[in-house]
């Protein structure tokens, strides 16, 4: 029997995010993040946790006003975090256009969900996070330095800069024991990555779990599947 966790997954509502929700809600305590209520109640519909605690609550990355509210509200249900995976992003998809020829707002916008985004739940959640803290986030081959291609200009920058982030977290956050990885889910069948994706949610979100449980839990890392990739 795992020990059971407090775990809080932004944008839990569709997608990757439902599939972790599910997962984890069988053996842990879960809160999701979600944008609204509906999306909340429908997200609660669809798990199955028996005896363990599983929530919604209202945030929204770009608006910091949630995102302290959100806080307020895990701290008084879970008084602590163990894991908090930033899941929640954006893909504006532009894969042909050109970088010069990007929309410069669209930037902006990407970098403010996926990259901020992040880094607000961050400075809301490590508060609540204990030594034995962690932190996923969830980022992309389409931001690793060493794959890099062209198009997708915004989303490309806003994970590369998220993977930047991670580093940086995992260096500083090391003195209080939390640890802080990057992961890539694969090409994975959702509404961002389409019908033609190669993994089902089920496959890519029970790697994520696998490795967010993991003993030996490393820090400062970007992994595909549990192994290490290159940034
Ligand atoms: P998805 O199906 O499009 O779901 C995205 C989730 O993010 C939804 O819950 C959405 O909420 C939430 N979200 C979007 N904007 C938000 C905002 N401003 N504030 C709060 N929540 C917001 O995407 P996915 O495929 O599951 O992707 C999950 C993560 O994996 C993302 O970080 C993505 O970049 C990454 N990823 C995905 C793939 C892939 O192939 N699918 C590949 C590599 C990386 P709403 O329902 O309210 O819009």
């Amino acid at each position: 029997m795992q020990d059971k966790r407090n775990i809080v997954i932004t944008g839990g509502n569709r997608g990757i995010g439902l599939g972790l929700f599910k997962s984890f809600s069988l053996h842990h305590n879960v809160i999701i993040t979600v944008r609204d209520e509906a999306k909340g109640i429908d997200a609660l519909s669809k798990v199955n946790s028996k005896d363990n605690k599983s929530k919604y609550v209202i945030m929204d990355l770009e608006d910091s006003n949630s995102i302290e509210n959100a806080k307020e509200k895990i701290e008084k249900e879970f008084g602590f975090v163990d894991i908090l995976i930033n899941n929640a992003g954006i893909f504006i998809k532009d894969y042909e256009i050109p970088a010069i020829e990007t929309d410069l707002e669209s930037i902006l916008k990407t970098f403010n969900i996926n990259t901020l985004g992040a880094l607000r739940v961050c400075k809301a959640m490590v508060p609540l996070m204990n030594e034995s803290g962690r932190i996923i986030n969830i980022s992309s081959g389409m931001g690793q330095l060493d794959q890099m291609e062209s198009g997708s200009t915004a989303y490309r920058l806003s994970k590369t800069s998220l993977n930047a982030l991670s580093k940086i977290l995992s260096n500083e956050l090391s003195r209080c024991g939390i640890k802080v990885n990057t992961i890539c889910p694969g090409w994975v069948k959702t509404d961002m990555g389409g019908p033609n994706a190669t993994l089902s949610v089920e496959e890519s979100s029970s790697k994520i779990v696998e490795f967010s449980l993991r003993k030996d839990f490393p820090s400062g890392k970007f992994l595909r599947h549990g192994h290490v990739i290159p940034w």
